[in-house]
């Protein structure tokens, strides 16, 4: 047996045999020709071929993963209809004598090193595309067909890379699971991968012996097992019917409503900590994303995220969703989440201490770098700001006076965005005493209950020799969750919870009775949440 580990970007179990895909990469022969004229028509007819199989393929994407998930096939229609792409190439054939393939696969390569070479990330991930796309253009016109991958029986695909229009056209009933050597977690390869719902590895060193081999992928702990024992065919089998079993759960409940027996529906979205859990969040048909803790964004880095950076980690966020909701909570560093290049002071009592909101209006700099970033995203979807930590009404004065001031700025340089919901963290005692002055001053209030509860029972949620003491559900904590939905519904606004006691099944129909509006649930409990809401009766029966 063989193991080789890499990074999951979805996760499950696939047991099969390996096809080894070698590069789709194609020799092209540079051919001297004198019918220009015959070239160019025979160029122009296979780029025609080739945008009809990517409609097709969009078509195809959109019915089974959604528009933004699609758009990565118009993004190849409009680079074939590219004028600088278009004339590169004639160019070539007109001034060289040149045949189309070679002319093309030239243009290809070209324009793929400019690509690279660009500081802008979304830019460099074009390089792939663009050579993607030329390749399709040199299959059709050397006559090979559309490059689909195909087997007979269902194996697990090994290769250095997979294009997206590769992964898209599979038959999903052939392929148990993606291993890649290259790859990153944020390419459109990875996020199809998920959103395909078949484990998925990158940066997995393969050997070109492996092609026909049985296989084990563990998309959980990052690994392929060639020619597995049996002891661990076994232990992965065992794990895979559990996984099953979540599977046929999740398809029963997918695309049902959120509604109790006697009407009452109520909103489940997911929490997300980054990019990459948008796919879960996607797979177990969650509403929306109720709350999006930006800070990963501060924490995976050495640095401060630019705005850029950010900008373009929201905007994916925005448009994988797909105009559903997408709550983004500004900057909730300190306390547990320490960063080094925040060059923060030591504190005796760090939970109590400079965090979250107080340190964005300490820092200005910082907030409003991240709120330019926000409402530049406001255009690619339908995003929601919340603020943490919140303890006065004069803190949400300021915050809005600087909200103010980003929409100005923005309007001055001619930056378009949106004039996005804006709500709080309830998530201090503080805020849930003065919950109806709060209310008439946002859109929207999320009860974080890890915090609440911490701060309400003096128990530090970090301290282990008190976990017995924290109690989330304590008559305390449930009797501000009753004062807050009822202060926030008078003030004009909705109502969730996003700390983890919304997941508490056997408190469900107690917050549904209380009014919740929403609840916002990690990506894996939104179905059994769902199958809780279905089951419950908050009026008694007749
Ligand atoms: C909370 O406090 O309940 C919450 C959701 O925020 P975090 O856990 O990130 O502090
Ligand atoms: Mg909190």
């Amino acid at each position: 047996m063989k193991r080789e580990t890499g990074k999951s970007v979805y996760k499950g179990i696939a047991i099969g045999k390996i096809s080894l895909h070698k590069s789709g990469e194609q020799t092209v022969k540079r051919v001297h020709i004198t019918d220009v004229e015959g070239e160019k028509e025979r160029f122009y007819a296979a780029k025609a071929k080739a945008c009809e199989q990517l409609q097709a393929l969009y078509d195809k994407a959109l019915a089974e993963v959604g528009e933004a998930n699609a758009a990565i096939f118009e993004v190849h229609q409009m680079m074939l209809d590219d004028l600088d792409y278009l004339e590169s190439i004639t160019h070539m054939i007109e001034n060289q004598e040149i045949n189309a393939e070679y002319a093309v696969a030239t243009t290809g390569e070209n324009f793929s090193q400019m690509f690279a070479a660009m500081d802008d990330d979304y830019m460099k991930e074009r390089a792939a595309d663009v050579k993607d796309v030329s390749e399709r253009v040199i299959k059709v016109l050397s006559g090979r067909g559309d490059g689909m991958l195909t087997s007979e029986e269902p194996v697990i695909i090994v290769a250095d890379d997979l294009a997206p229009s590769e992964t898209i056209q599979l038959d999903k009933s052939k392929v148990l699971a993606f291993v890649t050597k290259f790859g990153s977690t944020n390419s459109h390869t990875a996020i199809l991968a998920r959103m395909m719902n078949i484990p998925a590895l990158i940066g997995v060193n393969y050997e070109d012996d492996w092609d026909g081999r049985m296989a084990v992928v563990d998309g959980f702990e990052g690994s392929i097992y060639v020619d597995p024992t049996e002891e661990v065919l076994k232990e992965k089998e065992e794990i895979r019917r559990e996984e099953i079993r979540k599977r046929e759960l999740l398809q029963t409940l997918k695309g049902q409503k959120n509604i109790t027996l006697d009407g009452k529906e109520i909103n489940i979205y997911a929490n997300i900590g980054n990019l990459s859990d948008v796919g879960a969040v996607l797979q177990n048909d969650a509403g929306g994303i109720g709350l999006f803790r930006s800070e990963f964004l501060y924490l995976e880095k050495n640095d401060y995220p630019t705005e850029d950076e950010q900008f373009q980690v929201y905007k994916t966020v925005a448009e994988n969703m797909a105009g559903k909701k997408v709550i983004i909570r500004t900057l909730d560093i300190g306390a547990d989440k320490q960063v080094d290049y925040f060059n923060m002071e030591h504190e005796e009592n760090p939970a109590m201490g400079y965090r979250a909101i107080r340190i964005c209006l300490d820092r200005k700099e910082i907030f409003k770098t991240q709120l330019r970033a926000l409402y530049r995203a406001s255009m690619f979807g339908n995003i929601s700001i919340m603020f943490p930590m919140i303890i006065s009404v004069e803190e949400v004065l300021e915050i809005k006076k600087i909200l103010t001031q980003v929409k100005a700025e923005l309007t001055a340089s001619e930056i378009p965005f949106k004039d996005v919901e804006i709500g709080i963290m309830i998530e201090t005692p503080a805020a849930v005493m003065i919950s109806d002055l709060l209310a008439k001053e946002v859109d929207f209030f999320s009860v974080g209950t890890n915090d609440l509860t911490q701060y309400t029972l003096a128990i530090d949620r970090q301290n282990p020799k008190l976990d017995h003491l924290y109690q989330p559900d304590h008559p305390a904590i449930m009797r501000m969750l009753k004062m807050i939905v009822d202060n926030g519904h008078a003030g004009g606004c909705w109502v969730g919870i996003c700390g983890e006691l919304a997941a508490n099944l056997s408190l469900t129909e107690e917050f549904l009775k209380m009014g919740y509006d929403e609840l916002s649930v990690s990506p894996t409990f939104v179905l059994p949440l769902r199958q809780k809401v279905r089951e419950s009766r908050i009026t008694p029966e007749e």
